[in-house]
């Protein structure tokens, strides 16, 4: 199996992804970085040995966790994104001309200058927009020691595994609620329930404590195996009763071409099944 990468997340589960070109391998100071080419996904990569993103799929995942809560919120001017070393949700925040500033905080110098040289398509430039501040930074101590405010803050994390880890704790959701502007919003990538459920029962169990509006909207994303990745969903203002109209209305004036994200899409990705409602704390 040499020329086949092995995603191993869960004990009984693994998934494998074809090598058809190995493009980058590389040890950088916090993880293990590959870069290689598939048949079906087109460029992957991957840290250590977990599919991050994908040419192919990366736009739903993207779209998903910035159109939903900036469209909602109606005026965001102020985004923060936790994590997100690819440069593919810094794309899809600065997509909206209305944003005026976003600030980034990777943790791994290594993933954005591999993914400039190796995905430059996740970027698509933005890391050359002046509104974009890139701070090479662990997210949970940024969060700890910011007094800046944001009106959607995304965390764009790897799994809770490694250097990931702190990013699922209780007093880093803390510290994000306290970052929020009036009317903010806090969403979290939370993997795919049916394989992960404790990781979202985790994460809401610490947004119920904190916000009046806390839940988990979805969407399915090929390489994350096992059905629909789930989103968390924090807020203490009302955006997610946003009317359908607004949303079209909002969507329209922000002139975005999307390949997943509708309006329809954004108020049907909060119908949760049983089996993930039963997962709520
Ligand atoms: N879409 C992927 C997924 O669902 O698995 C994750 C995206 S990837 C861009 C996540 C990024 O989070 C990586 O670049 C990683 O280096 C970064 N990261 C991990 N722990 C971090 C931390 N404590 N602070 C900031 N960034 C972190």
């Amino acid at each position: 199996m040499s020329d086949w990468i092995r995603e191993q997340l869960h004990p009984h589960y693994a998934q494998s992804l074809k090598i058809d070109e190995l493009l980058y391998d590389s040890e950088t100071d916090h993880q293990r970085l590959k870069v290689f080419q598939n048949g079906t996904f087109g460029r992957v990569l991957t840290l250590d040995d977990v599919v991050q993103t994908t040419e192919g799929d990366n736009f739903i995942y993207h779209e998903m966790l910035t159109h939903v809560p900036i469209l909602a919120h109606g005026a965001a001017k102020r985004v923060l994104i936790i994590g997100g070393g690819d440069g593919g949700m810094a794309r899809e925040a600065l997509r909206h001309q209305s944003v005026e500033h976003v600030t980034m905080v990777e943790i791994d110098a290594g993933v954005v200058d591999f993914s400039k040289e190796y995905l430059p398509m996740l970027s698509d430039g933005a890391f050359d927009d002046p509104r974009l501040n890139l701070v090479i930074n662990d997210g949970a101590a940024f969060m700890r020691e910011t007094d800046q405010k944001f009106d959607v803050i995304i965390v764009d994390s790897t799994d809770p595994i490694g250097p990931g880890e702190v990013l699922f704790t209780d007093t880093f959701y803390g510290h994000a609620k306290r970052a929020l502007n009036e009317g903010g919003i806090l969403t979290t990538q939370n993997g795919v329930p049916f394989m992960q459920g404790d990781e979202l029962t985790n994460t809401l169990r610490a947004f119920k404590a904190l916000f009046a509006d806390w839940g988990c909207y979805m969407a399915t994303i090929p390489t994350y195996a096992g059905g629909p990745m789930a989103f968390g969903w924090g807020t203490d203002g009302a955006a997610r009763s946003v009317t359908l109209e607004d949303l079209e209305l909002r969507f329209a004036q922000a002139n975005l071409t999307t390949d997943y994200y509708t309006p329809e899409v954004h108020k049907a990705a909060f119908a949760l099944p049983a089996y993930v409602k039963r997962l709520l704390p």
